[in-house]
């Protein structure tokens, strides 16, 4: 009748107006946190799966300690549809390259440091320019940082984000492929692009049935990254059935809740107390 249509106009209405309020107080909330330097980032180690030993951290944002609490899933998009993610991706380079200078004055270790970036930082030529000033301020190596990229990063003018990623890796800057094997994996980004290391989805690590296509994929995957000369790193390790896999398939480095969760620099201390103190 038209009387439910109206109400279920109005019912999407409110829908949207809720959704979009909420939209509006992430993004004020955002740009707050980031005028007073409240974001958190929290490092999770990544493995070498032959030796066992950390050979990175991966930086991760966090939403600052506030009653409201948002994962950078929900969080993140948000900063990039409203642009906040410059400002706010130059605080996260900023506050994890000094971090790991910390690390490199207090420890003999070769650590890297992998940096989330997100596609709309890699539209920007800017982009180089900051990362050299800041290697540069920290007086770190560009070799010491991996640029985790994803694959909707070569969506959309992919001739200019080649050029910015070359140029970088050029500069020995390290490039990381993210989420490789879901969304929209093509081989030929392996290929276009100055990538150096593959990042196994987490969702390519579900090992239901031994039979599975998955399984199978994941196998010869893994075999052909190798004959490409790519490292591999497996994500989102959970159990000691992939582990297993992952040593079964010779993957070079091994990151999920298995071995660490993120977690603030300090307790990153607390691992590198047992390897290296200087
Ligand atoms: P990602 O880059 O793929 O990061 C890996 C995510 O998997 C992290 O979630 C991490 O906490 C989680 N994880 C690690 N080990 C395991 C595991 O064994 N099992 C499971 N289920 N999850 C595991 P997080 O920190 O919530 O970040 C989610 C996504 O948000 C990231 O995915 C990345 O796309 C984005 N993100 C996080 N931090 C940053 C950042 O500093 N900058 C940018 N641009 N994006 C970020
Ligand atoms: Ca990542
Ligand atoms: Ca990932
Ligand atoms: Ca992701």
């Amino acid at each position: 009748s038209k009387q439910s249509g109206k109400s279920r106009i109005s019912f999407y209405k409110e829908q949207y107006q809720y959704e979009f309020s909420r939209r509006v107080d992430i993004q004020n909330s955002i740009k707050e946190h980031i005028e007073e330097k409240s974001f958190r980032l929290f490092y999770q180690p990544v493995y070498c799966s032959k030796t066992q030993m950390m050979t990175g951290v991966e930086a991760l944002v966090r939403w600052p300690n506030t009653t409201i609490h948002y994962t950078p899933d929900e969080f993140i998009p948000i900063a990039e549809e409203c642009r906040l993610i410059d400002p706010l991706g130059k605080w996260i380079i900023a506050s994890a390259l000094e971090q790991l200078s910390l690390w490199q004055q207090s420890y003999e270790t070769p650590l890297t440091l992998s940096i989330n970036i997100s596609p709309i930082q890699l539209q920007k030529k800017i982009l180089e320019t900051y990362l050299l000033e800041t290697i540069k301020t920290y007086n770190l190596k560009t070799s010491s940082i991996i640029l985790e990229i994803t694959e909707t990063a070569f969506m959309e003018n992919s001739k200019e984000v080649i050029e910015i990623l070359t140029s970088l890796s050029n500069k020995g800057f390290r490039i990381a492929l993210d989420d490789f094997g879901m969304g929209y994996s093509s081989i030929s980004h392996l290929i276009s692009y100055p990538i150096d290391i593959v990042k196994l989805d987490k969702s390519m690590q579900s090992l239901d049935g031994e039979n599975n296509k998955r399984l199978k994929i994941i196998e010869s995957l893994s075999l052909m990254l190798k004959k490409l000369d790519f490292s591999v790193v497996a994500e989102g390790i959970e159990t000691k059935a992939q582990h297993q896999l992952c040593k079964k398939l010779n993957i070079d480095y091994l990151q999920g809740f298995l071995f660490s969760k993120p977690m603030p620099a300090n307790e990153i201390n607390l691992i590198l107390d047992d390897y290296c103190k200087k």
